[in-house]
């Protein structure tokens, strides 16, 4: 189903209406924190449901306090830190690798990538060229154009967006033209350079883009380098999520829920 909203504010009220619906999944029998895994009123732990509104956004904070997983935090993963464990199997669930294209000028310090724009490690001039126009990229133009810099979006589709559902993205189109963001599609990045971006355009002519920062949205590939090197010490392993294949929150979840219970079939 796709709801479409004329308004922000209709939607708004969607949500808030969704949350109240769902105030009840804090409870024992309703919760179930894993894909199929059920919890009764015999499975110990202490369960809780919240709702949070930080600003404008409201958001169902369900707890479920118990488990037997140990955790190590603030450890990286090594060969050393895995053989300590000598565990029977190991998952890995390391995410995604960024995919750069390979061009002319890209090592530049002007050229930064979506992800640390998007967490403020990073920060752009004020002619900024976005090239990737999917999810990452639309949505980096849409925190750039509220910051009021002059974005340029290079995408290789006819469309933006394509990855984003229909309903999200007419929202986001729209908040990207009150931006004044320039859309450029079907076209390819050739080379960088101080002063910006020289593409192939539809045409394929090449075309000067002016620009104080580029910030590449290209992508993600998956990542097997790190999984390969532990079958040297351990024979199962396993490799879930966007390190498997770059996908979405949902899809890591579900596919990690699924492993786990496929080695428990296998121990
Ligand atoms: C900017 C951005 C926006 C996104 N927006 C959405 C969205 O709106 N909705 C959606 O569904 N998906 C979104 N995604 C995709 C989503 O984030 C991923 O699909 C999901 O996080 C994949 O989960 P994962 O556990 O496989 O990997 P990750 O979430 O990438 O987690 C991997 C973890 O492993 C850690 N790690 C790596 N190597 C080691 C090591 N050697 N030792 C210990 N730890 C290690 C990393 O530090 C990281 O914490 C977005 C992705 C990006 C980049």
């Amino acid at each position: 189903m796709t709801q479409v909203f004329d308004r922000p504010i209709r939607g708004r009220e969607f949500f808030e209406e969704v949350i109240r619906d769902n105030l009840d999944q804090g409870r024992p029998d309703r919760v179930q924190p894993l894909f199929e895994w059920k919890v009764t009123k015999r499975t110990p732990g202490r369960f809780q449901t919240r709702v949070i509104q930080n600003g404008v956004h409201p958001s169902l904070h369900i707890t479920y306090k118990k488990s037997d997983v140990k955790l190590e935090l603030n450890t990286e993963a090594t060969l050393a830190t895995i053989e300590k464990f000598k565990p029977n199997a190991v998952v890995v669930a390391t995410g995604a690798q960024r995919w750069i294209p390979d061009i002319p000028g890209m090592e530049a310090p002007h050229v930064l990538h979506a992800e640390d724009v998007i967490s403020g490690a990073k920060t752009t001039g004020e002619r900024v060229v976005i090239v990737g126009g999917n999810q990452i990229g639309c949505e980096t133009a849409w925190l750039l154009g509220e910051q009021k810099k002059k974005v340029t979006i290079i995408g290789k589709y006819a469309a933006i967006g394509m990855d984003i559902n229909p309903a999200t993205m007419s929202y986001l189109s729209m908040k990207l033209r009150e931006f004044g963001v320039n859309i450029v599609t079907e076209s390819y990045p050739k080379t960088v350079s101080k002063d910006g971006i020289t593409i192939f355009n539809k045409d394929w002519k090449e075309q000067k883009i002016e620009a104080d920062t580029i910030v590449i949205a290209t992508g993600y590939r998956s990542n097997f380098e790190f999984a390969e090197s532990i079958k040297k010490i351990v024979s199962k392993v396993f490799t879930v999520g966007d390190c498997l294949e770059p996908a979405s929150i949902l899809e890591a979840v579900h596919r990690g829920s699924k492993l786990g219970r496929l080695i428990e079939e296998l121990a």
